[in-house]
């Protein structure tokens, strides 16, 4: 594996590769003295852009450490990507680009999995293409999916065309606005009286865990062991209670930040076209992932099917824009 990448970082060919480890007689993994396999371009294609040796794997679209040990430096990887991505198109997996506002929200309509951001860049010109792609024609090939890459780009303003028009009438953000005051309701009116109990509860068990602290100065034997028992349950109970306060204010936070959230997302919804614009990728995704549950494309047919998240739980349909 390592003498393949050598190989390739020398002579940035692997048709060449494959000739000299043909040469020397490192054959493929299954070669036997009765059928010898021989190494081929493709084959070692395989091999130099599987991210497997530098020690990563892949999930979905994104590249994670794994959990084996590198066979190649990670420096040689990278470097063997770059010269495969001069010589042909190789796809450019973009987990983390924020530029695709739709990552995690398209589905191939011929398979149903998921389609993943991936750009490819074009030698000739250097240009940069963003797509969506069906995760199961990537991972397992062309036999297995008919679904192509879609052009990110006409994609994703076909849905903030459908969005604007969905959202233009203002209904949709007031029907969003009471959905979501329904999640937070009542929630958090407890908050001041819940945190006066457990101060309260609090301070009990300090005084007297103090209390029976100072007892056991006095105390031998037997006596002795009763008070220490009791001692252990009140440090037991003020632990729980101090845990039980940790947890209530974290939980008022997250109401705070949900309710923030809330104001933010439906401000944008009722003001779309106008707010879109303005918005930074991040938050582009941040909002289409808060109201798209998926899009489904079936480029053959010609169809693009926006659904929403349903916002009124209670009739439990769910609405196409
Ligand atoms: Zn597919």
């Amino acid at each position: 594996m390592r003498e393949a990448f050598d190989l390739f970082l020398m002579h940035r060919q692997q048709a060449k590769v494959a000739h000299v480890l043909n040469e020397r007689k490192l054959l493929p993994r299954g070669s036997k003295a009765s059928k010898k396999l021989a190494w081929s371009k493709e084959g070692i294609g395989r091999i130099l852009k599987s991210p497997i040796y530098a020690g990563f794997m892949m999930y979905g679209d994104e590249l994670h450490p794994g959990e084996h040990p590198p066979l190649i430096e990670e420096s040689s990887y990278r470097a063997a990507q770059a010269i495969l991505a001069g010589t042909s198109r190789v796809v450019r997996w973009t987990g983390t680009n924020p530029d695709y506002v739709l990552r995690s929200l398209v589905r191939c309509a011929l398979c149903g999995e998921m389609m993943c951001p991936g750009s490819t860049t074009k030698p000739s010109t250097g240009k940069t293409h963003r797509y969506y792609r069906c995760s199961r024609r990537e991972k397992y090939g062309k036999d297995q999916c008919a679904g192509r890459p879609l052009p990110a780009a006409a994609l994703e303003e076909f849905v903030v065309a459908r969005i604007s028009n969905a959202t233009a009438d203002g209904t949709l953000a007031e029907r969003v606005a009471k959905h979501l005051e329904t999640l937070t309701a009542g929630k958090g009116e407890d908050f001041g009286k819940l945190r006066a109990e457990l101060a309260k509860k609090i301070a009990e068990c300090s005084a007297n865990a103090s209390r029976l602290t100072e007892e056991l100065v006095r105390l031998e034997g037997r006596a002795r062991e009763l008070v220490e028992q009791k001692l252990g349950v009140e440090a037991d109970r003020l632990a729980a209670s101090e845990q039980q306060l940790r947890d209530l204010e974290r939980d008022a936070a997250e109401l705070e930040i949900a309710r923030k959230d809330h104001v933010w997302f439906v401000a944008a919804l009722r003001d779309f076209a106008k707010v879109w614009v303005n918005m930074s990728p991040d938050n582009q995704g941040r909002f289409l992932r808060a109201l798209i549950d998926k899009v489904v494309v079936d480029e053959g047919k010609g169809t693009c099917r926006v659904e929403l998240i349903d916002f009124c739980a209670a009739s439990g349909t769910k609405e196409a824009a």
